[in-house]
């Protein structure tokens, strides 16, 4: 199964993609992280991705597909988050996804999402301070990696992402839902009552 996870930034998309994988052992690929990790690399084109994120703007599609398309090719299953985002992507991206994870949020929820969360700078876990807490603080309790708050986790950036949002990705959310592949999930809840609905929709 090819499913992608879509959704506004504090969704949970990263969240409940690791659950998914933790449960049903389908390797995800999180557009957000494989171009931090460019970033972290610091090369030219790392240097050029950064320069994005940290304006909360999105990535020009052309390197957003080269480097996804490269991670997926040949895979006969995976969870994307974070991938389409952009009818341009759509487009270039021409795989056939059998289902498409819509997660509903409120912006203030949203908000406050991204306000208190702490990501694992190695395997890439999401925490929340709150509502998900790491058992030890500031640490990863998979791989007791250091976590970090992310750099357009700003306001003016987060303000950003939220408008990209509604320009760039509501179009594609249209389109799947078009192509009947939609599924829409109620995100305004806990992350168990949020998963439940979304594990269910699974049989890999
Ligand atoms: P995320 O981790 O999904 O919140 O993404 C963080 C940032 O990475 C975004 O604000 C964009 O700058 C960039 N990004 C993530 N996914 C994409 C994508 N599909 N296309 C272009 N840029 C992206």
């Amino acid at each position: 199964m090819k499913i992608a996870l879509l959704g506004p930034p504090g969704a949970g998309k990263g969240t409940f993609a690791q659950m998914l994988e933790d449960e049903f052992k389908v390797k995800r690929f999180v557009m957000g992280d494989l171009l931090r990790e460019e970033v972290k690399k610091k090369t030219k084109l790392g240097k050029e991705i950064k320069n994005y994120i940290d304006n909360g703007v999105l990535v020009p599609d052309e390197i957003a597909c080269n480097i996804m398309r490269r991670k997926i090719k040949g895979k006969k299953n995976y969870i994307l988050d974070g991938f389409p985002r952009t009818l341009l992507q759509v487009k270039s991206f021409k795989e056939d996804l059998d289902k498409v994870i819509y997660i509903t949020t409120k912006n203030e929820i949203a908000i406050s999402r991204l306000a208190g969360r702490r990501q694992c700078s190695k395997c890439h876990r999401v925490y929340h301070i709150k509502t998900n807490p790491p058992k030890e603080d500031g640490k990863c309790d998979f791989c007791k990696s250091k976590l970090y708050i992310r750099t357009d986790e700003t306001e003016e950036a987060i303000k950003q992402r939220l408008e990209n949002y509604k320009k760039e990705t509501e179009p594609v959310i249209e389109y799947y839902k078009k192509k009947k592949i939609l599924v829409e999930i109620n995100g305004n809840r806990s992350i168990k009552e949020v998963y439940e609905d979304i594990r269910k929709l699974f049989k890999w």
